[in-house]
């Protein structure tokens, strides 16, 4: 795909960019490089302080930003607002919390035959993240706030489709005051992200993106003897048990599954519902999901707007046919609007079966499955029946149920009524085919530390 920002809501190419070139790719690494050597030697008192300055500028920038974010992948405004604030605050958090997560960590020295023993955290050097569109500024901070805490220095190839985000970005926190060099975006073409992540000045990776992305940087990573997290998709299951409050569970539910246009990894996807409570909870689910208005996302009307891109549209599209191709029930949407932009209508699905492309895959896009459970057992059996394990939502008011939802659901993340959302202070990631290491809080952070040893005799 050419680096172009392509409005989703219209297809009208607004703006291209030309990729630099590999001596220019080659000038930013050993620009970052030399960066790191300084950088690493600034105290936190400083780098929060830039922090703080580059969380203050995103602010007051938040209009503007909002808006080039909805242009580009056609988020509507109010989750775009809400994304900036995102940003904001984990700029905030990591700029107060980083000089106490990454405090030397001492244990008992005589145990260990030592005067004096700790773990001692030293940032690793230039990091490379790979980003996807989806949340197209909370992916980089997400990755780019901590590891500037810890000392490390960024470089970024953002998603080709949101080159004027991932700009605005490079130069947010050179304003900020960040020596130059600390974070770079380099508009690249995906050949030229291999040799960049073989290169021996780039000690790191972090990718956010599909599975397929996921294995490639991998597979050259794990050659190239470098840590990698990654951050994968999710199908992710919400469990929904007799006790639970079901008009909360429902409205959480269709929010957590639409929000971002239904393009979230995160989203709820696969909605698993016990017998008893099923066509109470199915109706009231498809009336809200019918009752979305589909449509500008510049219109502060909109709950959901189009698809980031037409492939990504094609794609939901053709999967949903494959369900109903092979006997699912569709019970509202199910089409793509006759209109410019990639539209597709909030959808719900039933009769799933493991046969259909959708039991098993990722579905990035406003369709919600719907399946009937008959107790607890086969909703946890059918909760892991994914090669995914991103997060999990369950809905029950029994202590007991809980207990063997949260310990036997198998995802990085569970929340327990309510839907699965990031937050700074928790640890983001997945299990199984949704990657690997975390993300946020001071398990993230360390993520791209060397936990030095130290033994004092
Ligand atoms: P994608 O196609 O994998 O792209 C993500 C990034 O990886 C882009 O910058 C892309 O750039 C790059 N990329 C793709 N293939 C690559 C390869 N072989 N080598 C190096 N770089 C490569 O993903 P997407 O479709 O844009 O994003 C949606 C996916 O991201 C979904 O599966 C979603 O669940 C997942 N996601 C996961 C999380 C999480 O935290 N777990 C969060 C958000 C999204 P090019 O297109 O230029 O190659």
């Amino acid at each position: 795909m050419a680096i172009a920002t392509i409005n989703p809501a219209t297809g009208e190419t607004l703006r291209t960019f030309e990729p630099i070139g590999d001596g220019e790719v080659d000038r930013r690494v050993a620009l970052a490089a030399s960066a790191f050597r300084d950088y690493r030697t600034v105290d936190f008192k400083q780098r929060a302080a830039w922090m703080h300055a580059a969380a203050g500028l995103l602010r007051a920038e938040r209009d503007r930003v909002t808006r080039l974010v909805t242009t580009e992948m056609g988020k509507t405004l109010a989750a775009a607002r809400c994304e900036v604030d995102m940003c904001v605050r984990e700029m905030r958090f990591f700029a107060d919390h980083s000089e106490e997560f990454l405090a030397d960590a001492s244990v008992d020295g005589p145990a260990v035959g030592a005067r004096q023993a700790y773990a001692r955290y030293q940032p690793l050097g230039p990091v490379l993240g790979v980003m996807p569109w989806n949340f197209p500024l909370w992916q980089v901070i997400r990755f780019a706030a901590p590891a500037l805490m810890a000392g490390n220095v960024c470089l970024l190839k953002h998603a080709p489709n949101v080159p004027q985000t991932a700009l605005h970005l490079d130069g947010l926190f050179a304003r900020a005051g960040f020596p130059g060099g600390c974070v770079q975006v380099l508009l690249i073409e995906p050949e030229q992200v291999e040799p960049l992540l073989r290169d021996r000045r780039v000690v790191a990776a972090t990718l956010t993106g599909s599975e397929a992305a996921g294995r490639s940087i991998a597979a050259v990573a794990g050659w190239e003897i470098k840590k990698t997290v990654l951050e994968l998709g999710g199908s992710d299951p919400y469990v929904v048990m007799p006790s639970a409050d079901l008009g909360e569970a429902a409205a959480v539910g269709v929010t957590s599954r639409v929000q971002n246009n239904g393009q979230s990894c995160f989203a709820a996807k696969r909605f698993i519902v016990h017998d008893e409570v099923y066509d109470d909870f199915a109706g009231l689910f498809v009336a809200l999901m019918e009752s979305l208005r589909l449509g500008d996302p510049a219109d502060e009307a909109t709950d959901v707007g189009p698809l980031a891109t037409r492939r990504g549209r094609d794609h939901v599209e053709s999967q949903v046919a494959n369900a109903a191709g092979c006997g699912a029930r569709v019970l509202c949407g199910g089409v793509s609007p006759d209109m410019p932009g990639w539209f597709y209508e909030p959808t719900v699905i039933t009769g799933v079966t493991p046969e259909m492309r959708v039991f098993h895959e990722e579905v990035f896009g406003p369709v919600a499955a719907l399946y009937r459970v008959a107790d607890i057992d086969e909703a946890i059996a059918l909760a892991n029946a994914t090669p995914f394990g991103l997060g999990a939502a369950a809905w029950t008011d029994d202590v007991a149920e809980r207990e063997r939802l949260v310990s036997e659901i198998e995802a990085g993340m569970v929340y327990v009524n309510g839907m699965v959302s990031a937050y700074p202070q928790l640890p983001f990631g997945g299990v199984k085919n949704s990657g690997y290491g975390r993300e946020l809080s001071a398990y993230g952070i360390r993520e791209f530390c060397n936990a030095k040893t130290v033994w004092i005799g």
